[in-house]
């Protein structure tokens, strides 16, 4: 048979800021990714019976290659995406170094064989293991907006747990990709264990479809969905961190200085493209003149320019569809009714894809879209009149991601939270919830399917083996051929024994236990002497 190779294309990664390119990748073709899947399939035994202490050894390298790298990390991701320097180094790269030292140190905790306790007395003598056991080979696919936290974030703990990974980062951001290949590989990862493949959505597609055990999707909710769809063909397993549209609910005794400058941060950093970010405010009436005062003041404070400049607070959007996409819904907003209180437009001083900081009086008596989710630096703002009504409409969204709620009281703040319909709930402040590494991270509704971070996130990597063993190996077990109607007798003052409230009752059922447990003791040691 005849086989074609693929034409070779590339990929040009472009600075959002500057339009200039920053550098060139090649594509993976669609046709290649199963070759390469094969590829880590073939590594995968020797990565996994490497041991855990010896990829924990590598982890902890690759932890010190990267603080000693985390300048040229910062700015390759500033370069690429956007987000101010400062931003790229001190949230982002500082988030990886602490999660890769945090499952460095609980790996062994998380990943180690644990007795399994049996309380059934009919299983008593049986002994019971979890035994964590690593899937294969899984794909991750990432986007752009954390490009290195996000996929790291999979990445680390998939290797930790003995599995190998093909990583399929954004379009947008091929040479961050890059750059954590050549970190991991330094850090002594076998090349066949972390392999990327380049490209555009048919190259996540032929991921999907490839014979990858799981796939691990961050992204958009619309692009979640065609995946499961998609994998739903193979039964392949995913987990999918979707969109958000994450409410704040600001209390009338919140301190407003403080809460101004943590909303304000909340929304406008990294060009409010955070999955987490705050999308909606709901205050409450009595302070919202001055709250929303404060918060178009601080917004308009806000320094904008080229991430390189340390000075700079908030960078361009990665791409002119995000630009589009605010300009589409600020004048959805106008439409509808609501009031434009500050920005609302591009920045042509600048080359790049750069748009104000936007903030907009959404009045609650305007019906609000239950879908939309922003990702940009447009925030809306509705008074309400008390915190019954802030939940509701916090809760009216078909997304359930994160949420935050502003207040001096923290049982109020604690009440608030536990009454959103979100994954994670952070009280006087929002964002870095997902740089918590201890903390499970997952939406609800719309927003996700299953887990990534902490030790649910490691859990979703290993298949959780329950080995069950019985010592007494010479025995015929109770519930066997042949079956006798005294098994039913039995089994009858069994439950009153093990389950009845009643003392009588668990009583009387003891010389009907003894009478037939010693007739099943007599059959199993005939048997054994046959033996
Ligand atoms: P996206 O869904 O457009 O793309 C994400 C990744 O999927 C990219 O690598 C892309 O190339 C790939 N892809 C696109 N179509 C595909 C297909 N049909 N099959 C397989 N792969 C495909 O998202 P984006 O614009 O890169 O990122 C922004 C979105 O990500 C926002 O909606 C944001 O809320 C969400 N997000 C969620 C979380 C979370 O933890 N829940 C975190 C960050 C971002």
């Amino acid at each position: 048979m005849r086989t074609t190779t693929p034409k070779k294309e590339t990929l040009t990664s472009t600075n959002p800021a500057t339009l200039e390119p920053v550098g060139e990748v090649e594509m993976t073709h669609p046709q290649q990714v199963e070759e390469i899947v094969q590829k880590a399939r073939n590594g995968f035994p020797a990565w996994r019976d490497l041991g855990l202490e010896k990829r924990t050894e590598i982890i902890k390298t690759a932890q010190q290659l990267l603080i000693e790298r985390c300048e040229e990390f910062g700015r390759l991701i500033t370069l690429e995406m956007g987000r101010p320097f400062v931003e790229s180094v001190v949230l982002e790269v500082e988030a990886v170094v602490d999660s890769m030292g945090y499952y460095a140190r609980n790996a062994q905790k998380f990943l180690s064989d644990r007795r399994l306790p049996l309380h059934n007395i009919l299983l008593k003598r049986r002994k019971s293991r979890i035994h964590f056991q690593p899937l294969g080979v899984l794909g991750i696919i990432s986007p752009w907006n954390w490009s290195l936290l996000i996929p790291m974030g999979c990445i680390v703990p998939a290797l930790l747990a003995g599995n190998t990974v093909i990583h399929k980062h954004s379009e947008l951001t091929p040479l961050v990709s890059l750059k954590i290949r050549e970190l991991l590989l330094d850090a002594g990862v076998p090349e066949e264990s972390f392999q990327i493949i380049q490209g555009l959505a048919p190259v996540g597609q032929a991921l999907v479809d490839s014979s990858v055990e799981k796939i691990f999707f961050t992204g958009s909710t619309e692009v979640g969905q065609k995946i499961m769809e998609r994998g739903a063909r193979s039964l392949k397993k995913t987990v999918l961190e979707l969109g958000g549209h994450d409410p704040a609910i600001v209390c009338q005794d919140a301190d407003l200085e403080i809460t101004g400058s943590g909303i304000v941060w909340g929304r406008f950093s990294n060009c409010g493209q955070n999955c987490n970010a705050i999308e909606r405010v709901y205050v409450h009436e009595t302070i919202a003149k001055d709250f929303i005062d404060l918060v178009v003041e601080k917004a308009k404070k806000l320094r904008i320019g080229n991430g390189l400049d340390p000075n700079t607070d908030m960078g361009p959007l990665a791409s002119e569809a995000q630009r589009e996409k605010m300009e589409a819904i600020k004048k959805y907003a106008v439409d509808t009714g609501a009031n434009v209180l500050l920005g609302g437009h591009r920045l042509d001083d600048f080359p790049g894809y750069f748009f104000e900081p936007t903030v907009i009086l959404w009045e609650k008596s305007i019906p609000r879209p239950i879908d939309l989710e922003i990702f940009g630096p447009i925030l809306f703002i509705t008074p309400v009149s008390d915190d019954e009504e802030a939940i509701q409409l916090a809760n009216h969204s078909s997304f359930g991601l994160a949420a935050s709620v502003w207040t001096n009281d923290a049982n109020r703040g604690r009440r608030i939270a536990q009454r959103i319909e979100a994954g994670s709930l952070m009280i006087n402040d929002s964002i870095i919830a997902f740089g918590i590494p201890e903390a499970d991270w997952t939406g609800i509704k719309n927003s996700g399917v299953g887990w990534v971070h902490g030790e649910k996130g490691l859990d979703e990597m290993v298949n959780i083996q329950h080995i069950n063993y019985d010592p007494q190996c010479h025995t015929q077990n109770f519930w066997w051929f042949p079956y006798r109607g005294s098994m039913v007798r039995t089994m009858k003052a069994g439950f009153d024994f093990m389950f009845r409230r009643n003392l009588a009752k668990k009583i009387r059922s003891i010389p009907v236990l003894l009478k037939n447990y010693s007739s099943y003791f007599l059959l199993n040691r005939k048997k054994s002497e046959k033996l």
